[in-house]
């Protein structure tokens, strides 16, 4: 079975099934010990808060209006199936370590695998996710108000990239586990 034909049973891709096992294992075996080390947790403090940041504007902007408006009518608007699959293993082990569960069921087979009843079900989420905006939205704003809105969106996906950084290096140096990007 391909994974296009995995996807319209409405099943998590075997790819992407694969990678949150990884994650949950690494996540039982070592999250204690990952979330002791004083650098990444500072890290993924300031992630969380650039993460909330945006969610904060979004909500004052009207923005997580609208894609949640999406997220009811499947096929969820711009979250179509197969992102999931986008995801590597750093992404959906800082969710864990953030203390958010990783969905495994989909609610519409034509949609993403996180996407939930009112919106994305990761707290953690990939680049382009954050940064993409549709029409909708770009036409809506007010110029002052996009800008303000993609400079989040960077904020957020720098704390990101700081605290995957750290992580790779923990999990390489003390852990011996190395990630590779397909
Ligand atoms: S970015 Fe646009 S298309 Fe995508 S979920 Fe939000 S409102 Fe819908
Ligand atoms: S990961 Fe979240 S934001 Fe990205 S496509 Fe899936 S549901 Fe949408």
């Amino acid at each position: 079975m391909d994974l296009a034909s995995e996807r319209k049973t409405g099943q998590t891709g075997k790819r992407c099934e694969d990678l949150i096992k990884l994650a949950e294992s690494i996540f039982r075996n070592h999250g204690a010990g990952l979330l002791a080390d004083p650098e990444l947790g500072l890290l993924l403090t300031e992630y969380e808060k650039e993460i909330r940041s945006t969610g904060r504007l979004m909500e004052e902007l009207g923005t997580f209006a609208d894609c949640s408006g999406c997220a009811v009518r499947a096929p969820g608007g711009c979250c179509g199936a197969g992102i999931e699959d986008w995801y590597e293993l750093p992404q959906l082990l800082i969710n864990l370590l953030l203390g958010r569960q990783i969905p495994r069921e989909r609610p519409h087979e034509d949609c993403c695998l996180f996407l939930g009843e009112s919106g994305c079900r990761l707290l953690a989420r990939h680049d382009i996710c954050v940064n993409y905006l549709c029409d909708r939205i770009t036409k809506r704003l007010a110029a002052p108000d996009l800008d303000h809105l993609k400079a989040q969106a960077g904020q957020e996906l720098f704390a990101g990239w700081q605290a995957e950084r750290r992580l790779f290096h923990i999990l390489k140096t003390h852990l011996s586990i190395s990630i590779v990007y397909s």
